[in-house]
């Protein structure tokens, strides 16, 4: 562990990881950068004005969002390489995880310019970890497609995948994405966490079909993460070694 805390460094692009929904999950080394560097590249300049007047800072920010992304793309570029150190924020948690920020990293790299992450809260490593799924192995799939041919298409490519499934959903689909389930894997479980770090943070546990019924008696509100089991193994078939046994038993 460093224990001094080293200067930001000129000409580097810091991905900075920011609350889920509860401002406490901010790191100190975020609030530093984010104190420290020349501009911060926000996903939606509003909302992230709203995070830095919170932590007292005052910085010039620029947008960077999925639709503007080539064009402010050059001009972080540029800024990086006259020297100024930028912070890169999305909305919520980690950029570049179903959020802007890939495409500028890999600019970045291919221009030899330095990119750090300044790592923090992400909705799904929280999900994951307390879903109680396996998370030796799992597989991010982020948002499936709104199509409804397409989102059958894109599971049944998942079938093959061992380990843990881990889908971002809007509350808009997540009933479709039960039912598409309970079509193709009725067996799996399903864990839903719901509106993570936030007061009603929640865990639903169940099959798919399960799952459904219970949203029939309650509206589908706030922000998902639907993670899916591997198949759980068949309970062992009695033998006719133990069948005779049990019979020998009964005697
Ligand atoms: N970059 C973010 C991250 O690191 O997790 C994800 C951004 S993505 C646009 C937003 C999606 O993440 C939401 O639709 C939801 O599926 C998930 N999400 C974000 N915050 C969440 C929360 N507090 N509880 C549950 N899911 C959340």
């Amino acid at each position: 562990m460093e224990k001094t805390l080293p200067a930001l460094v000129s000409g580097t692009l810091y991905l900075v990881a920011t609350p889920i929904g509860n401002l406490e999950d901010i790191t100190l080394r975020a609030v530093r950068v984010l104190k420290e560097c020349d501009v911060v590249a926000a996903e939606d300049t509003r909302h992230t004005g709203q995070l830095l007047h919170h932590f007292g800072i005052s910085k010039p920010m620029l947008s960077y969002f999925q639709f503007n992304e080539a064009k402010r793309g050059e001009e972080i570029l540029d800024r990086l390489a006259r020297g100024e150190k930028v912070a890169l924020v999305t909305d919520a948690g980690t950029p570049g995880i179903s959020d802007p920020g890939e495409r500028v990293v890999r600019a970045a790299l291919a221009r030899n310019l330095r990119v750090e992450a300044v790592p923090g809260p992400c909705a799904l490593v929280a999900a994951l970890t307390a879903s109680g799924l396996p998370a030796d192995e799992f597989h991010f799939a982020g948002f499936l497609p709104h199509k409804s041919g397409q989102r059958i298409h894109a599971l049944e490519r998942l079938a093959a995948v061992t380990g843990t499934l881990v889908f971002y959903e809007s509350p808009f689909r997540v009933i479709k994405l039960l039912e598409e389930l309970q079509s193709l894997w009725p067996r799996r479980p399903v864990v839903l966490m719901r509106e993570l770090t936030k007061k009603f943070e929640e865990r639903l546990r169940g099959t798919p079909a399960e799952l459904l019924a219970h949203f029939k008696t309650r509206a589908v509100k706030g922000e998902f993460v639907a993670l899916v089991g591997p198949e759980p193994k068949a309970a062992p078939a009695e033998t006719p070694d133990s069948e005779a046994l049990s019979g020998d038993a009964r005697e």
